[in-house]
């Protein structure tokens, strides 16, 4: 398009697209200690806005518990920076990889390099957290760094935008599309990696705009998490658990147990003892400040859809307070409801629930939980509780998921070691400590050849020496 035709938002994503790649393209690659230096910068950046970061999402929430904003934000990003900045010179270092026999006496090396300019789409849920990790990883290989957060969060992605700007050139670090109708435009430049955590509709409009350009992608998506309660659980000890990650930032978590399976004759037992962890949790004051806010009226109104939909159709609800309450809803706050004799027609079965209702569907077979996980979407996350080790490990080998906690919920998300990422329908790709900066690299095989090895046998004309050659070649493959 012609530059003077477009609007001054696009003009500034592509100037900021093409600052970072001339940069890229033109000077060497950050030493390891310009990298040390700009996630030392962002950990700095991180503390002394703390308050005001707290408080700008808090703002586009309506209300956000600032304790879930510490913990699920801040402190892991505190942690990410904290390993990575242990870890980097390991990762960065040229790696050792064997040289088979008939090359000998060379040497093989893999060379982690940047991939150059690495573009990050963020969703609202967690938009600290979403928006600065994977540019931890991104920043830690090496590359430029765009972010483009959501537009649901205003108040922080302004926010963030000033601070980065204050803090980053913006040939390494920017802020950048959120102004309306940018989304687009964004996903469609020619990134050298695009990483998309949001819902499994968009990451799929978002890989098709990459596959234009040949960008790889990392996708992080949402889906349905199901929780398994086997008969061999500690009832009381799951339920107490489940509500806890349920309800943290009130069910709008991408890996957020979304229904539960618990046995048959179990099943009244364990939802009024999730009821009563709730109360207990949250209480039945709409005020209480640890109970976070829905997003908007659009997603409080979708959230009431599903309710309404579940109870026309048979199921029965078990609520904190009563959903119509209008003092919650003034307040955008959902009360915790549990629904009983949810079915697979029912829209809260088909669609990801991202709020704090919870499903539960009582069974009789751990083969039948296995069939209808496996009759579904690949999930983000599987949650499983008890103590029988032999019906726990025909799960994780029979059904396929992005990761897994056991007798808890979330928390293999938070081990930096481990890999995160959807599979399927749930994500392609990885990140979280070593895992992103592996992704946001070319890990480049070079083979330094030995003035010693004889390769020259092996050139044409083909004498008689050939035969002996191949001979050996035989034995070694
Ligand atoms: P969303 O898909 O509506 O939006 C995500 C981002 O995509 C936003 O920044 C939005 O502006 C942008 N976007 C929208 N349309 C676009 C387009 N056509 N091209 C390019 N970008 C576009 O998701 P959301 O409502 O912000 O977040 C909730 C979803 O995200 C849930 O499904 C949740 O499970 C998922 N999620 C996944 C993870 C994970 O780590 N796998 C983490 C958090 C949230």
């Amino acid at each position: 398009m012609d530059q003077s035709l477009k609007s001054p938002a696009l003009s500034a994503l592509d100037n900021a697209f093409h600052t970072q790649v001339e940069a890229s393209r033109n000077a060497p690659p950050p030493a390891l200690a310009a990298r040390l230096d700009g996630l030392t910068r962002l950990r700095a950046m991180l503390s002394e806005n703390e308050t005001r970061l707290e408080q700008a999402i808090s703002a586009d929430f309506g209300h956000r518990c600032a304790v879930e904003t510490t913990i699920a934000e801040t402190l892991f990003l505190q942690a990410e920076i904290r390993h990575t900045l242990k870890a980097l010179p390991r990762w960065m270092a040229p790696r050792r990889i064997a040289t088979a026999l008939q090359f000998w006496p060379a040497r093989n090396r893999l060379m982690p390099q940047p991939l150059g300019v690495v573009g990050i789409i963020a969703p609202w849920n967690y938009p600290l957290q979403l928006t600065l990790a994977p540019a931890i990883g991104a920043l830690a290989a090496g590359n430029r760094v765009m972010i483009k957060p959501s537009e649901l969060t205003p108040h922080f992605s302004a926010l963030l935008k000033e601070l980065i700007a204050a803090n980053f050139d913006p040939a390494q670090l920017t802020v950048t599309g959120i102004e309306d109708g940018v989304a687009e435009a964004f996903a469609g430049l020619p990134f050298d990696h695009l990483v998309f955590t949001g819902s499994t509709r968009v990451g799929r409009i978002v890989a098709e705009a990459a596959g234009r350009n040949l960008t790889p992608v990392t996708l992080e998506l949402g889906g349905k998490s199901p929780t398994i309660v086997d008969v061999s659980a500690n009832i009381d000890e799951a339920a107490e658990r489940i509500a806890y990650a349920k309800l943290l930032n009130a069910g709008q978590t991408c890996i957020a147990p979304d229904y539960v399976f618990v046995p048959e004759q179990h099943a009244d037992a364990f939802a009024s003892k999730l009821h009563r962890h709730m109360l207990r949790m949250f209480g039945t004051n709409p005020a209480n400040a640890d109970y976070t806010s829905i997003i908007s009226e659009r997603h409080y109104a979708r959230l009431e859809g599903l309710l309404r939909d579940a109870i026309a159709r048979g199921a029965s609800t078990l609520s904190t307070t009563s959903p119509e309450d209008p003092a919650w809803k003034k307040l955008r706050k959902f009360p915790p409801t549990i629904v009983t004799g949810a079915s697979a027609d029912m829209a809260i079965m088909q669609e990801e629930i991202f709020g704090p209702l919870l499903p539960i569907m009582p069974y009789r077979q751990s083969d039948d939980v296995i069939r209808h996980i496996n009759a579904h979407d690949r999930p983000l996350a599987l949650y499983w509780f008890g103590s029988d080790a032999a019906a726990r490990d025909a799960v994780l080998a029979r059904t396929v998921s992005g990761g897994v906690t056991i007798n808890d919920c979330l928390l293999h998300f938070a081990q930096m070691n481990q890999p995160m990422g959807g599979v399927g329908a749930s994500g392609i790709g990885h990140y979280h400590g070593e895992w992103g900066f592996n992704s946001f690299s070319k890990l480049k095989p070079v083979f330094y050849r030995s003035p010693f090895n004889r390769m020259k046998d092996l050139y044409p004309p083909y004498g008689a020496s050939i035969a002996r050659i191949e001979k050996l070649l035989r034995f070694l493959s």
